[in-house]
């Protein structure tokens, strides 16, 4: 029976936030196919994990638990998901467009000889793009991607290829739980079985984990600014009303270039999607790469001095103005109400 897999990723028994999105995708995919919904979880100590996964209405969850597994290396991984997708067969596959993502599904694809979509925005299932070539499919996967740095959509479908695998950008796939008290079978991989001795042959000396305090996607406000801040001393307005206002402080890439702002506040195609309740973007143009990232703000609000920057046009309220003027005001304003 076909089937919607999802690769689940975890570290310290925790299921990452990535693969909670996709376990969502997945649900809808397979709701519209009237097909079950089947997870993959790789780790070690992972006992219980079933209570993070199933809530997303899995229907059977695999589980390759061995202390070997975590942390993650590229051959024994790809071997372990390889042998239980030609066991299990499904029509749609699904990673994370993470680096362990990035990494495992064009290996995986190419030991399935099957097509790759990656860093796909949108999934469905459709037949109207496949209508134009005059063939009957009404359940495939169609994926869209940006391409050419953002400056066009690509609707892609993987024609005659099986299954149809797809790596999806992190903060693009809404988070929903299906039913808290889903129940999954769960199903132990035999590991010594899928993977050999040789499969572990990279030997991992060294692992440097940068720790961040900065949390742009679960943020309910964030304050970007762009190039038209003008320096490092100027984002501290900016930080200044975050902090009034109990949001986060963001920026576009010409301003993480400009070395105004680290990159890892860096909203767009390159940098984080967010999806705040309130966006004020602060001197900052409103180049393709940068709404695809932040353009689902609940509302957003343009501080700019070029009435026509193509950001207003996304806008539910536009600033014209110095930002240096508005924003000392903006200050004020919130620091007396
Ligand atoms: P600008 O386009 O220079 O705009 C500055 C704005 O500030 C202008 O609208 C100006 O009117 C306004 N301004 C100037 N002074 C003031 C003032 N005193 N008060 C008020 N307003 C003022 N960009 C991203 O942001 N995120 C990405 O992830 C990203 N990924 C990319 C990936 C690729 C492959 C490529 C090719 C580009 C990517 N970019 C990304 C870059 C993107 O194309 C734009 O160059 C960038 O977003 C522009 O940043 P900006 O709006 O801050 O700067």
């Amino acid at each position: 029976m076909k089937s919607v897999f999802v690769y689940c990723e975890v570290e310290n028994k925790k299921v990452a936030e990535i693969s909670q999105e996709l376990l969502s995708a997945g649900k809808r995919l397979a709701e519209k196919l009237d097909a079950p919904l089947v997870a993959m979880v790789n780790g070690k100590d992972l006992k219980g994990i079933e209570s993070q996964i199933a809530p997303y209405g899995v229907d059977r969850l695999f589980v390759g638990d061995d202390v070997r597994l975590e942390p993650y290396r590229t051959l024994p991984h790809a071997a372990l998901v390889t042998k239980v997708l030609k066991q299990e067969d499904p029509q749609i596959v699904l990673f994370g467009a993470t680096s362990v993502g990035r990494d495992l599904a064009p290996r995986i694809a190419s030991k399935l000889n099957c097509g790759l979509t990656a860093d796909t925005t949108i999934l469905d299932i459709g037949d109207h793009f496949v209508k134009k070539e005059k063939k009957e499919y009404t359940d495939l996967l169609y994926a869209i991607r940006p391409a050419f740095g953002g400056s066009i959509m690509a609707n892609i479908i993987n024609w005659d290829m099986h299954p149809q695998m797809a790596t999806v950008r992190e903060g693009v796939m809404k988070k929903e739980i299906f039913d808290a008290n889903y129940k999954t079978e769960v199903i132990s991989v035999i590991v010594n079985e899928a993977v050999s001795d040789t499969d572990f042959v990279v030997k991992i000396i060294e692992r440097h984990i940068e720790e961040s305090d900065v949390n742009l996607k679960d943020a309910p406000i964030i304050v970007a600014g762009g190039y038209g801040v003008g320096s490092k001393e100027n984002f501290d307005l900016l930080k200044n009303l975050a902090n009034i206002l109990g949001g986060e402080v963001g920026g576009s890439r010409a301003a993480v270039d400009a070395g105004f702002i680290d990159h890892n506040r860096q909203i767009g195609q390159t940098g984080t999607t967010v999806r705040p309740k309130l966006y004020i973007a602060a001197g900052i143009s409103g180049a393709i790469q940068h709404t695809a990232g932040m353009q689902d703000a609940s509302m957003i609000i343009s501080i700019n001095n070029d009435p026509e920057a193509p950001i207003n046009a996304l806008a539910d309220y536009v600033i014209t103005g110095d930002l240096g003027v508005v924003i000392p005001k903006m200050i004020k304003f919130y620091k007396e109400n």
